[in-house]
């Protein structure tokens, strides 16, 4: 069988930085696990603009569309403030998104025993948690028209509109049970039907789409308001959340921010099964380019190698193997192993971007 395709896009800022570790964990899977990817480098993002003079050359968008998994570092810094709109280094990723129709964004939300007290909140109310939160991401109030600020009567007014098709709201619901049957088989659908045309249409469909075809996976409703008092006051009683575009944009910086720093925080973006039924993927660090840090091997690698687990489990039917990189991670932060972001109060002397990536490679 060919070995599994894997287009990294390092980008910019910390990008290079916290990829440079996960390419060496790549290797190690080949050599140890024998588990070989063909992985393919381009550029994204300013580097891209600075040879090509577009973010995003339209060969690369091509192989993204090509391979198994794109994985993707960051985009952007302060040398990019100035370019025009249509060459910012953000519409590099948002021309992939779009292209690759990447309708379904996964953000975890997971708590290292090891840093369960590095957390604002109490220890008990997050120590094992493990959420995933699927946020619509191509459609709802984002891109609905009428969208403007316009003219009416002596003022203006601002206006959006929140707008879902029974098919958008399909397809995620669909990701959303797949993925559940993967975890602990529930999934709590979030919207507010008691105020919005969309949210009745949104929670009838996901539940027609429960009845026909997942009546196996656990599946309740909740406002989304009384979703966010939920995260905060009990959040281990949720598996799998799937919500609109803009409520997933608000819960899923909420569920995030329960467990830890934006050092830790993976992603997956999914589109439409290819012909051999996998999603086309995208995975990405929550992280932005860091620029404040960039260059001086303090970034923490850890969200963009959760990022990699995450394309092992979701593009390549390797749980276990991710499973495995997650238990090295786990054992590492346990012994003690922190970068800056992680230190917190009772300080210490923090280590590298490649110690951590030394760490792990060593557990
Ligand atoms: P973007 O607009 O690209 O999302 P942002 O303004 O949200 O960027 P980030 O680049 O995500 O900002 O980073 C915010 C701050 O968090 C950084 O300035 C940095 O100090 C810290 N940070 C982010 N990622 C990491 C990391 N991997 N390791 C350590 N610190 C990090
Ligand atoms: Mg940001």
């Amino acid at each position: 069988m060919a070995n599994p395709t894997l287009l990294i896009l390092a980008g910019d800022g910390i990008g290079p930085e916290v990829m440079g570790q996960v390419t060496r964990i790549i290797d190690w899977f080949g050599v140890k696990r024998d588990l070989t990817f063909d992985v393919e480098h381009d550029l994204v993002g300013g580097c891209a603009y600075d040879k090509h003079g577009t973010p995003l050359h339209d060969d690369t968008m091509a192989r993204a569309l090509e391979v198994d998994a794109v994985l993707l570092g960051a985009v952007g810094g302060p040398k990019y403030d100035n370019l025009d709109f249509s060459v910012k280094p953000e519409r590099g990723l948002l021309r992939l998104r779009k292209e690759m129709d990447l309708f379904s964004n996964l953000r975890p939300a997971q708590c290292f025993d090891a840093l369960a007290d590095f957390s604002s909140l109490k220890k008990h109310l997050i120590a094992g948690l493990d959420i995933m939160i699927v946020r619509e991401l191509t459609s709802g109030v984002y891109f609905g028209e009428p969208r403007g600020i316009f003219e009416e009567g002596n003022e203006r007014v601002g206006i959006n509109t929140q707008r879902y098709t029974e098919s958008e709201i399909d397809r995620v619901a669909r990701s959303a049970f797949e993925l559940a049957r993967r975890r602990g088989n529930k999934v709590c659908s979030m919207e507010k039907a008691n105020v919005m045309e969309s949210g009745i249409l949104w929670r009838e469909v996901v539940q027609k789409v429960h009845d026909e075809d997942y009546p196996d996976v656990e599946l309740s409703h909740m406002y989304a308001d009384n979703g966010a008092m939920q995260l905060v006051r009990a959040p281990k009683q949720f598996d799998v959340i799937v919500t609109d575009n803009l409520f997933g944009d608000i819960l899923s910086d909420c569920a995030a921010m329960l467990t830890g720093s934006l050092g830790m925080l993976p992603s997956a973006s999914l589109g439409a099964p290819n012909a051999d039924g996998r999603p086309k993927a995208l995975y990405e660090p929550v992280h932005g380019s860091a620029p404040d840090i960039a260059g001086q091997g303090k970034a923490n690698p850890i969200a963009c190698i959760l990022s990699f687990a995450m394309a092992l489990r979701y593009s390549f039917d390797q749980g276990e193997e991710a499973a495995r990189l997650e238990a090295a991670i786990e054992k590492v932060l346990a012994d003690g192993a922190r970068t800056a972001d992680l230190m917190g109060e009772e300080g210490g002397t923090p280590i590298s971007t490649s110690e951590m990536g030394d760490a792990i490679l060593a557990a």
